[in-house]
């Protein structure tokens, strides 16, 4: 059977359990979404939003990159933001980070990945790596430097969201809240919270 085969499948199977839980799940959301937060976070397959915080449909507005940056160029991420902000007026906006982030390991190795638009993405992460890299040095080894560069880069993301303008000029401007997950123990780790206030 062909991966998309099986994802019909699984749908399916998925949806007779959403029934069999709650018989009006799906008309309900039907009528229209108000979730509490926006996410960012990484594009890797074992960082699932909506699993790892055992959210449901219609909790989370969603976005994902290489390496969840709060990515000012990229206008996919930018429409998500104001979408998020404008329209839905979302109260929390979660910056999350994982442990063994490939992006900001690349970021930290000082070479290119050999891919343009990757290479691209990850200019903003190779430029704060260059500015930190000499407090880094002191980790143990490489997976620990990158992990302490991981918990650096989402505490510098969390910084430059809460001075968007597009946050700042909300009208209940959103709390941005800093995660960083543990791949090997499933654990999420607090690493910031900025307020306007603390901004301003
Ligand atoms: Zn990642």
């Amino acid at each position: 059977m062909q991966f998309h085969e099986r994802v019909l499948l699984e749908n399916q199977a998925w949806v007779e359990s959403m029934l069999s839980r709650d018989p009006d799940h799906f008309e309900r959301l039907q009528s229209g979404q108000s979730p509490e937060a926006f996410w960012i976070g990484c594009s890797d397959s074992r960082v699932p939003a909506e699993q790892l915080c055992n959210a449901s449909p219609g909790d989370l507005f969603v976005h994902r990159n290489v390496a969840n940056l709060v990515a000012t160029e990229d206008p996919t991420f930018l429409s998500a933001l104001e979408y998020a902000i404008s329209v839905l007026g979302v109260r929390y906006i979660i910056v999350c980070g994982h442990e063994g982030c490939g992006g900001v390991g690349a970021a930290c190795s000082g070479e290119s990945t050999g891919l343009a638009y990757v290479d691209a993405h990850l200019k903003p992460v190779v430029a704060h790596y260059e500015r930190v890299k000499n407090e880094l040095s002191k980790a143990p080894d490489e997976a620990n430097r990158v992990n302490d560069m991981v918990r650096r880069h989402v505490a510098a993301q969390a910084d430059h969201l809460a001075d968007l303008d597009l946050v700042r000029n909300a009208e209940q401007p959103p709390l941005v809240v800093g995660l960083v997950y543990s791949l090997d123990r499933g654990a999420l780790e607090p690493i910031c919270e900025r307020t306007q206030a603390a901004v301003a």
